[in-house]
């Protein structure tokens, strides 16, 4: 078993879609677990809709969710064929739960209404990519991971229940794994007992993706980015700045710490525990 986990910039466009499914063919009758972010910069998109919603800028909330729509619909197309009206179906129902809410006045906390809405975003990433593979002959199963992360309500970041999630997997998505080779759920967000969604803090998936490598035990993670790996500087800042083939658990820990944006610091401990290599 393996996990790849997807980040937004991976996701952004057709093309970088198109790229995962380059990937994804490198890796036939692998069992694979993949974690994706949400296209693009579609939470920071998502973001501005919850705060015009919360400012009770209702119709300037509505305006912002439909060029989110739009761009989705847009990606969607270049894509798919034949798989094109089976993700109109599962778009909608995200798109009209949302639209749902932004017709109501705000009466609980921001925070709550910031994950019902932000969620979303990696709904219709994965829904995409899901389709995507499907419809160039690569079988997988979307899994809403709302079904399978629960966590508290402490909204915008949420914890995890680490015992009742993995009890999940174990019944839950393991068992999928009879069927098919892969399958495509959201990073990021997770969901209460009350069935009211959470997300996990921004830049959340890489955590995401790292429970799960513990919780499958996995043969490792593999974190896709669009740099070629870790260095050791940014290049932006330092033109002498040099790639790292290896680093140990306690020196990326120690990197994340320092502010450097290679890896969410919360990812290293579920790998460490159970000694599982990240792959960058
Ligand atoms: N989409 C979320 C964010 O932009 C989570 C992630 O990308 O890890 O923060
Ligand atoms: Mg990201």
């Amino acid at each position: 078993m393996k996990v790849f986990k997807f980040g937004g910039a991976s996701v952004s466009n057709y093309e970088k879609i198109r790229n995962v499914g380059f990937i994804v063919q490198h890796f036939p009758s692998e069992k694979m677990m993949i974690v994706i972010s949400a296209m693009g910069k579609t939470t920071n998109a998502l973001e501005k809709v919850t705060d015009a919603f919360f400012a009770g800028k209702k119709e300037e909330a509505l305006q912002l969710f439909r060029a989110v729509k739009l761009q989705h619909l847009d990606e969607a197309k270049f894509l798919l064929v034949t798989h094109f009206n089976p993700l109109m179906e599962q778009f909608n129902n995200f798109f009209t739960e949302v639209e749902w809410l932004l017709h109501d006045k705000p009466v609980r906390e921001y925070d709550y209404y910031y994950d019902q809405i932000v969620c979303v975003g990696e709904l219709l990433s994965t829904s995409i990519v899901s389709a995507y593979l499907n419809e160039i002959g690569i079988n997988n199963q979307w899994l809403d991971v709302r079904d399978i992360f629960r966590t508290d309500d402490n909204f915008r970041d949420a914890t995890i229940d680490l015992a009742f999630t993995q009890q999940q997997i174990d019944e839950q998505v393991k068992p999928v794994f009879n069927r098919t080779n892969i399958v495509i759920t959201q990073g990021f967000i997770g969901c209460t007992d009350e069935n009211e969604s959470t997300t996990l803090g921004r830049e959340g998936s890489d955590y995401s993706a790292a429970l799960f490598a513990n919780m499958l035990d996995a043969e490792h993670l593999t974190i896709w980015k669009d740099v070629k790996g870790v260095m050791n500087a940014d290049p932006k800042e330092f033109a002498d700045a040099q790639y790292i083939s290896e680093l140990n658990y306690d020196e990326v820990i120690e990197m994340a710490y320092y502010g450097a944006q290679v890896i969410h610091p919360k990812t290293i401990k579920p790998l460490q525990n159970k000694n599982i290599p990240l792959i960058v």
